[in-house]
């Protein structure tokens, strides 16, 4: 006997202030938000087919006392820059007297801050889903499901539910074609999370996603959001050619980005093909310019080879890179500031993530600290009012280093590194290098980022910042002489400055907030140590009584 069940899927609100957010470059092409919510329509695609689902995603709608109303059942899933919200989503559905069940990467790593949730489904969904299934059909309203770490097949990973997205609210549409990473950076939780053994889906199964993706009618940009896309170089060089194919058969409907290691510069072949296949953008993890510190982050790839050259060499294949870097480190010498800034102008990356080293749950980071007595109590709860990502709320653990020297240093190195002069001088040399040459000019029919890439997109950014008019119009111009091929993308990563540059001014008053604190200039702000602590609304806010701001987080 089939049982009806109404699911009501909510993918909960990301912290508003967070590198990632770059709702401003959305609007601008009049997208509201980055990303879609692939692992929620993965498991969308785990459910009963007799089973009614509704998804919302509370960055980009609403979510109404209707909506809850209609559910038997509230799934939630979703990240750590997502925890504030997600917690309240739990007590909200409890209030409509609906059970919950949660997963995700959070819950996996924290599963001790959702046990108010009714069940809860700890690592990867694939072939648990069915227990849970089983259970709710049988008429059991709690229950705890855990998977089998780095166990599950990816090749039965079923096809995302795509249907519930709507294309139009996002900016790119996510892929996934592998998990897990093979090395063994000491601060990552991916590998806590998927492991070490890069698994991948077969290449049937990613072209039939595509296929699917095509089908629905979207062109544009997809990110594969892969842990480290080369983490199966033997896989990935039988996936390239096909996917080659498959796009000149179908006139190119979808460009592609990435995260890798830095070692895929030490592959021509691989980045050929990935040019090949229409790669625009890659991200990579370069975290400092320090080979002892990247000895003892044990980021062991990214030593013994010159960063910048290898960065220029994939510019040269026609791939622009965005880089993360981390300040916080033990091994960090007092030159680190100037070292960093020195070494990202070098390499002309203009996003540059540089946040604050934070232990993330359940990576050899946290547990080395904790057993050096160094972590934070809470330092795995995001607090709701400081609402920040690891930009704002890293080094949530006693820094070798003094900690204002620290974030001086940080603080040093945002106000350089975002500043428009050294962002837009980035963006001239970098187009030096974008050999875009032999690639295809135009965009697909029906891609939003079309609206992107003329004069009236850089007249508008320079209407919302006047302060970057001079040096965005000097390279603007430049590039357009020069390099006409490469400007498409010069517009968009200038579009990302209308976040990164409002968004660096925040962090740095942030900064400047605990240095001050450490100073001993303001009280220690004080904080509810409780994610239990709120009032609900339907509404989405959160709202803190007096009573529950009094518990002080140092
Ligand atoms: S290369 Fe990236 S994904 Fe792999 S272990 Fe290091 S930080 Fe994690």
């Amino acid at each position: 006997m089939t049982i009806p069940c109404r699911v009501l899927m909510v993918y909960p609100k990301f912290i508003p202030n967070s590198f990632w957010n770059y709702t401003e470059a959305c609007e601008l092409v009049g997208a509201k938000y980055p990303a879609a919510p692939l692992g929620l329509i993965t498991v969308a695609a785990m459910l009963p087919k007799h089973w009614d689902i509704r998804l919302v995603n509370r960055n980009t709608e609403p979510l109404t006392d209707a909506d809850l109303d209609w559910a038997d059942l509230v799934m939630i899933g979703g990240m750590l820059n997502q925890q504030p919200d997600f917690i309240y989503l739990i007590d909200l559905a409890h209030l409509h007297g609906k059970p919950v069940c949660v997963g995700g990467p959070d819950v996996s790593s924290s599963p001790h801050l959702y046990a108010d949730a009714d069940f809860q489904v700890i690592g990867e969904a694939e072939q648990i889903m069915v227990h849970f299934i089983a259970a709710w059909e049988s008429g059991e309203r709690k229950g705890v499901f855990i998977a089998e770490k780095f166990k599950i097949d990816v090749t039965q990973s079923p096809m995302p539910r795509y249907d519930l997205i709507k294309f139009d609210h996002y900016l790119f549409i996510g892929v996934q074609y592998s998990r897990g990473c093979p090395f063994t950076c000491e601060f990552c939780d991916i590998i806590e999370l998927y492991g070490r053994v890069p698994r991948t889906k077969t290449n049937d199964q990613v072209l039939a996603e595509l296929q699917a993706l095509y089908d629905y009618g979207y062109r544009g940009h997809v990110d594969f959001v892969d842990d480290n896309f080369i983490g199966n170089k033997k896989n990935l060089r039988t996936l390239l050619p096909r996917l080659k194919a498959w796009l000149e058969e179908r006139d190119y409907p979808f460009e592609f980005s990435t995260e890798a290691s830095i070692n895929i510069a030490d592959d021509d072949e691989l980045l050929q093909a990935m040019k090949d296949t229409n790669f625009f953008a890659i991200f990579v993890g370069i975290e400092s310019p320090d080979p002892e510190t990247l000895v003892q982050m044990k980021k062991k790839q990214n030593t013994r080879r010159n960063i910048a050259e290898c960065i220029h060499k994939i510019y040269g294949y026609g791939m622009f890179v965005t880089a993360g870097f981390i300040v916080g480190f033990d091994t960090e010498k007092i030159s680190m500031g100037q070292a960093m800034i020195d070494f990202i102008e070098e390499t002309n990356i203009p996003v540059c993530m540089v946040g604050l080293l934070y232990a993330l749950p359940g990576t050899q980071l946290t547990r080395r600290l904790a057993k050096e007595g160094r972590l934070h109590k809470g330092h795995d709860l995001m607090k709701v009012e400081q609402a920040g990502d690891q930009c704002t709320l890293g080094c949530n653990f006693d820094t070798k280093r003094p900690l204002r020297d620290i974030l001086v240093d940080y603080k040093a190195v945002l106000g350089h590194v975002f500043s428009p002069t050294a962002y837009a001088g980035r963006l001239s040399r970098l187009a030096v290098k974008l050999d875009r040459s032999d690639r295809r000019r135009d965009l697909p029919d029906g891609d939003m980022r079309k609206r992107l890439g003329g004069i009236d997109s850089v007249h508008g950014i320079m209407r919302a910042l006047p302060e970057v008019r001079e040096p965005f119009w000097k390279t603007f111009v430049e590039v357009a002489k020069t390099n006409p091929a490469a400007l498409r993308y010069i517009v968009m990563l200038m579009a990302l400055y209308m976040h990164l540059g409002p968004f660096s001014k925040r962090v740095i008053s942030e900064i400047d907030r605990r240095i001050a604190e450490l100073d001993g200039m303001h009280p220690v702000r004080a904080t509810a140590s409780s994610a239990r602590a709120r009032s609900l609304d339907a509404t989405g806010n959160n709202h803190l009584s007096n009573e529950q701001v009094s518990a002080v987080n140092s």
